[in-house]
């Protein structure tokens, strides 16, 4: 009897792409339709490495009415969802598109924090 092979799609190692996007974040898109756009990060999907941006990619939905559910029909646009190698961040100290470094503080009690950091003025692109 031949050996059961389990489905390709069941079989596929999850990996986790490692996103620095976050949300809220401001990003500029270098690639694709939208390139030269920037947006603010609305959501990030880190299983599938992608980022939702405002204004960004934006796709028309045809909805049909349903007053049930209070849906009003129509053609709306909505973003969908990109991938995160085709963002930059946008420093909000120099304002340009830059790669994220990451420094390592050392905070009171010995414990160490990570910040990214701007590469390109060094300033740092987390909020506190
Ligand atoms: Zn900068």
């Amino acid at each position: 009897m031949a050996r059961r092979v389990p489905p390709r799609h069941q079989n596929k190692p999850k990996v986790r792409i490692k996103v620095k996007i976050k949300k809220d974040d401001t990003v500029k898109v270098i690639a694709g339709r939208d390139r030269g756009k920037t947006g603010r990060v609305l959501q990030v999907d880190a299983e599938k490495g992608k980022v939702l941006i405002e204004g960004v990619s934006l796709v028309k939905r045809h909805t049909r009415p349903n007053p049930q559910k209070q849906i009003k029909g129509g053609i709306a646009e909505r973003e969908s969802p990109i991938n995160v190698s085709n963002v930059l961040i946008v420093c909000p100290s120099c304002h340009k598109a830059v790669r994220m470094a990451h420094h390592t503080d050392t905070v009171a009690g010995g414990k160490s924090r990570r910040t990214r950091v701007c590469r390109k003025c060094g300033a740092t692109l987390d909020r506190k």
